[in-house]
């Protein structure tokens, strides 16, 4: 019979698929690796059992425990699950412009969620990350995987993401493009991928216009999941060749292509960073093979990037010349 143990086994070996309406005209091949066919959905199923495993060995999280997280949803679905098989409670804190959507997922899979304001500064005593030192402090048998500071999030994508593009590329991508969150992916898959390739390899970052990866100050953005206001010790700052910024108007657009022209519904983040590889692949040649991190899928995002009156509203869909909203149905 052919099964697994259960669901958390399924984590990794997500495919590549090939980009080819948003790629045409352009001489590389453009590849996506598609991370929503892990089981929670997202490139996080990775980082949580890693980093759970880790804290179980060294003792820092004991059977019974709690585990509290700072998370815009995609590394709680992750923890969730891991938390499920292993019999821990969960409690996971975001900013209040993650969707209700993904909120709601999390609470399915029995966690409490804490929601924070996005607009104070990560110092603020309401700022999503001061409330999650709160409550690691307030309940018994705590444990806080902080993915901005655990070096087991980077190692987990230097121990799987980076040998499966190596491996299924078979050694010939030539540039390597993700977004930026806590820097864990791009950090330990651009490592793995360096040194594998002797230097050869290029390892870009895609940033939303704003945040501190791309010189910015941390200024709001609609785009989640990536972009920071501060920097992150999961973020090797060495690791990335170059950092391209997307505004958040070409993030979106490019995420509707996405599924309109590839077949792919996936979450904003994924829009942002094929935008920077396109970006990138213009420069290009036939040679080159261009890998695009893609780390989740969209049905967490249907209020809001596939919401023709959420994207109006922000002034990201252009009235036609009949005067009508792209998306109306005439
Ligand atoms: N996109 C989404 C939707 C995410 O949730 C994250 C994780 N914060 C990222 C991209 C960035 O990944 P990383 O944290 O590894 O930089």
């Amino acid at each position: 019979m052919d099964y697994v143990e259960h669901i958390a086994d399924l984590v990794g070996n997500t495919p590549l698929v090939k980009l080819n309406s948003l790629a045409e005209g352009l001489a590389p091949l453009v590849l996506a690796k598609v991370e929503y066919f892990n089981p929670g959905g997202s490139v996080k199923d990775r980082i949580a059992l890693r980093m759970v495993e880790a804290a179980e060995a060294s003792g820092e999280l004991r059977p019974g425990g709690t585990i509290v997280e700072p998370t815009s949803g995609n590394t709680g679905v992750g923890l969730a699950m891991v938390a499920q098989r292993k019999g821990y409670k969960c409690v996971f804190v975001c900013p209040d412009k993650v969707s209700e959507d993904k909120r709601n997922v999390l609470k399915a899979y029995g966690a409490r969620v804490v929601v924070c304001p996005t607009a104070v500064p990560p110092e603020h005593p309401d700022s999503y990350y001061s409330v999650s030192d709160r409550l690691v402090r307030e309940i018994e048998g705590a444990w806080k995987p902080n993915q901005y500071a655990n070096k087991e999030n980077p190692a987990s994508h230097y121990e799987s993401t980076g040998p499966e593009i190596w491996r299924q590329t078979e050694g010939r991508i030539t540039h390597f493009v993700a977004g930026v969150g806590t820097g864990g992916t791009i950090s330990g898959t651009g490592r793995y991928l360096k040194e594998a390739s002797q230097g050869r390899v290029q390892v870009i970052g895609a940033d939303p216009e704003g945040s501190v990866y791309s010189g910015g100050t941390g200024r709001p953005y609609l785009v989640e999941g990536v972009g920071e206001d501060f920097w992150p010790d999961t973020y090797d700052r060495g690791i990335a060749d170059e950092i391209i910024s997307i505004s958040d108007a070409e993030s979106f657009s490019t995420t509707r292509r996405l599924a309109l022209e590839e077949g792919l519904l996936v979450g904003g983040s994924c829009g942002m960073a094929v935008a920077a590889a396109l970006k990138l692949a213009q420069r290009l040649g036939p040679d080159d093979v261009v890998v695009v991190l893609l780390p989740d899928g969209g049905r967490g995002y249907l209020g809001k990037v596939f919401n023709d009156r959420w994207m109006a509203g922000y002034g990201f869909l252009e009235p036609d010349s009949s005067g009508a909203t792209v998306g109306d149905v005439l």
